[in-house]
């Protein structure tokens, strides 16, 4: 059978053409055109956590054409008989929190989707590790750069692959805008901004449970400006200042922030402005400038359709499910190396929480961080 890969190469298309290609193929996710066009490896993943985002996952998973859901993990029996179900996964590939490292004995399934709440992340990637299953992590990867680094260890040694669910990676207007200023179109990079934010709801989630959640909006939210910014200016931080507000001291119990401010300097002279908070809604919006124009995405990093414009003109690439690019790429990252246009693996995500760890540190001693040594 012809696989789309096939068909392209026949074309002769160049390098360049055939990356382009690929993404755009993961774009077009119908099940027609995954049973007519592709006959190649499929990544067999099982879910830990069957919570809000993980049910986000597994219905975009329906569409994937190189991933697909095999196996469950649970700590709740009533759910995992209802995703059984559902998604039609056989007793031998589900298991509890107890008995998951027996996963090693399962040829079945290639790799385990961790979407627990964040404390759990490194004790759980560890596990998969030993196992001997790739890891996909939700992020934050985990509570601090220490833990972060402890997983990535792991997985070298146990040599499985560690990626990290940062699914703005592969959202075709982000990744215009990374085109765009690769080529030069917005000139030299002057200006980031990034706010993101929501107002918190139940005061009994893990999300403002310290124990559970790390730390606050910065930790659940924050993070996608931070990254944000990391992938628009397309640089790393020398320097970082942050700035905490907090006006319910009950909802957000220490250690859990409610709103931070953090500023960033990158080493071409350009800085960043972001806000992180739990505490206001309708914040989903970056702003990038240079000295020939400017790109900006409102909403930046919801579920989608993602809307955005330059000095250009409005952007107006296909609006996918996230989640199932995210996992066709994460399939092909994982079995055939492919390398994504934004780095997804734990050393990426490790920036990111030595980054959390200097916001901290910025806010609470009220000093500007070197991010350089
Ligand atoms: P939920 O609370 O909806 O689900 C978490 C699940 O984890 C639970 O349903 C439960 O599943 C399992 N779990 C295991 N131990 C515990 C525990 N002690 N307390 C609570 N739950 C536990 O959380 P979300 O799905 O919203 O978030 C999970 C992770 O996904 C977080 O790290 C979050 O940051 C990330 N996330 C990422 C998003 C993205 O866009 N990339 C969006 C939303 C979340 P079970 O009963 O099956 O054991």
């Amino acid at each position: 059978m012809n696989t789309r890969r096939d068909f392209l190469q026949k074309i002769g298309a160049s390098a360049l053409m055939l990356q382009l290609a690929n993404v755009t193929s993961a774009w077009s996710n119908t099940p027609g055109d995954s049973e007519t066009l592709y006959d190649g490896p499929v990544l067999r993943v099982a879910i830990m956590g069957l919570g809000g985002y993980a049910t986000i996952v597994a219905k975009a998973m329906e569409t994937c054409t190189r991933a697909k859901l095999v196996g469950l993990i649970s700590g709740t029996p009533s759910k995992m008989k209802d995703w059984q179900a559902k998604y039609n996964i056989p007793d031998k590939n589900c298991y509890n929190y107890q008995t998951f490292d027996q996963v090693k004995n399962n040829p079945d399934i290639d790799a385990i989707y961790v979407i627990t709440p964040n404390a759990l992340h490194h004790d759980q990637i560890i596990r998969v590790a030993k196992a001997g299953k790739h890891a996909i992590c939700e992020k934050p990867m985990a509570l601090n750069a220490k833990e972060a680094q402890e997983m990535i260890d792991a997985c070298k040694k146990a040599n499985v692959k560690l990626l990290v669910g940062y699914r703005m990676h592969f959202e075709p207007k982000t990744l215009e805008i990374i085109r765009m200023r690769n080529a030069g179109e917005f000139g030299k990079i002057m200006f980031f901004q990034g706010l993101c934010g929501f107002r918190s709801g139940n005061p009994s989630q893990w999300r403002l449970n310290k124990q559970l959640a790390g730390g606050g909006s910065m930790m659940d939210i924050g993070i996608y400006a931070l990254n944000g910014a990391r992938y628009m200016i397309g640089e790393e931080p020398l320097w970082v200042t942050a700035q905490e507000t907090k006006t319910d001291t009950v909802k957000f119990k220490e250690g859990i922030d409610e709103t931070i401010q953090f500023q960033m300097g990158f080493p071409s002279g350009a800085v960043a402005s972001c806000l992180s908070t739990y505490n206001m809604n309708n914040l989903d919006r970056f702003f990038l400038t240079g000295e020939k124009g400017f790109a900006e995405l409102q909403p930046s990093t919801g579920y989608g359709p993602i809307k955005g414009r330059t000095h250009k003109g409005e952007l107006v690439q296909p609006e996918p499910t996230h989640q199932t690019v995210q996992m066709d790429e994460m399939a092909q990252i994982i079995l055939e190396g492919k390398k994504p246009i934004v780095p997804i693996d734990g050393e990426e995500a490790l920036k990111d929480m030595k980054i959390i760890d200097a916001i901290y540190s910025a806010a609470k001693t009220g000093r500007k961080i070197d991010l350089k040594s």
